[in-house]
């Protein structure tokens, strides 16, 4: 009877959540639940010391109308729809190099490749959290450009901004914003200098356009610790971090996110 009684607690306050696209979702889950997925994927969950269970799940930028979230307790699994409002996002203009719009056939089998790297990668899911503090941000700069603005670069090629971007002259300290381990360190093509740490649970955070990467793929590093050195290589319009948060392999408002996981940690 209790759990009857946990679980119409639990569907009622489903249906109450309004989701916004490209933001993060905190959900109340019965402290049974043996796993949250939503699109293929797994949402991590957290216990909280007041006896609550939470998980995060992403909302996609391009989702629209509604998102189905699977959660599994041992007596049942319920399937949901949550209802998905689309979030009010600015129009960019931007102009940068030619090359970096309508990039040359001679780089064409790269760009490929590292799209498909980087994919792989946050796809994939560590079951290890790695942390057990809050998440902080890379730098305490003012924010230059929003996440999920509509960009039109040079007027053709339409986008939109699947991170944050925080003023950083060149060489500027960049920090992880947890603990974790780095899964990728290397130049690429849009992203230029970029590193990529796994934070476990399908959680990663980005940075990119730097001028120096510190460590190579496998290190382990401290929240906070200082991982590279800010730039402006890859496709910019000037020097800046570029910082983006993937979660359940799709980029959400790392500023949101970082607000509502530490809601849920403390
Ligand atoms: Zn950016």
């Amino acid at each position: 009877m209790r759990s009857f009684i946990v679980l119409s607690i639990f569907i009622t306050s489903l249906l109450a959540i309004e989701v916004t696209n490209g933001k993060t979702a905190i959900l109340p889950v019965d402290k049974s639940t043996i796993y949250v997925e939503t699109r293929g994927y797994k949402a991590p969950i957290f216990h909280t010391n007041k006896n609550k269970s939470f998980t995060i799940i992403a909302v996609p930028y391009r989702q629209k109308n509604s998102l189905e979230v699977i959660v599994k307790t041992p007596t049942k699994e319920l399937k949901k729809a949550l209802h998905v409002k689309q979030g009010n996002y600015q129009k960019e203009v931007l102009q940068v190099e030619h090359s970096k719009v309508s990039p040359p056939k001679s780089v064409q089998k790269r760009i490929k490749n590292e799209y498909d790297e980087a994919m792989k990668i946050y796809s994939s899911f560590t079951p290890k959290r790695y942390w057990d503090k809050p998440f902080v941000f890379p730098l305490k700069t003012k924010i230059t450009s929003a996440y999920g603005n509509a960009r039109i670069f040079n007027n053709t090629l339409k986008s939109y901004h699947s991170g944050t971007d925080f003023r950083a002259p060149i060489g500027t300290p960049v920090y992880a914003s947890n603990d974790g381990v780095i899964v990728l360190a290397k130049k690429r093509y849009y992203a230029g200098g970029s590193i990529v740490i796994d934070h476990g649970e399908g959680i990663y955070s980005t940075y990119y356009h730097l001028s120096k990467i510190l460590f190579p793929v496998g290190t382990k590093v401290k929240r906070s610790q200082k991982i590279g050195l800010s730039g402006n290589t890859g496709r910019v319009t000037g020097p800046h971090l570029h910082f983006g948060i993937m979660l359940q392999g799709t980029p959400v408002d790392p500023i949101n996110f970082i607000e509502n996981i530490n809601k849920i940690i403390k």
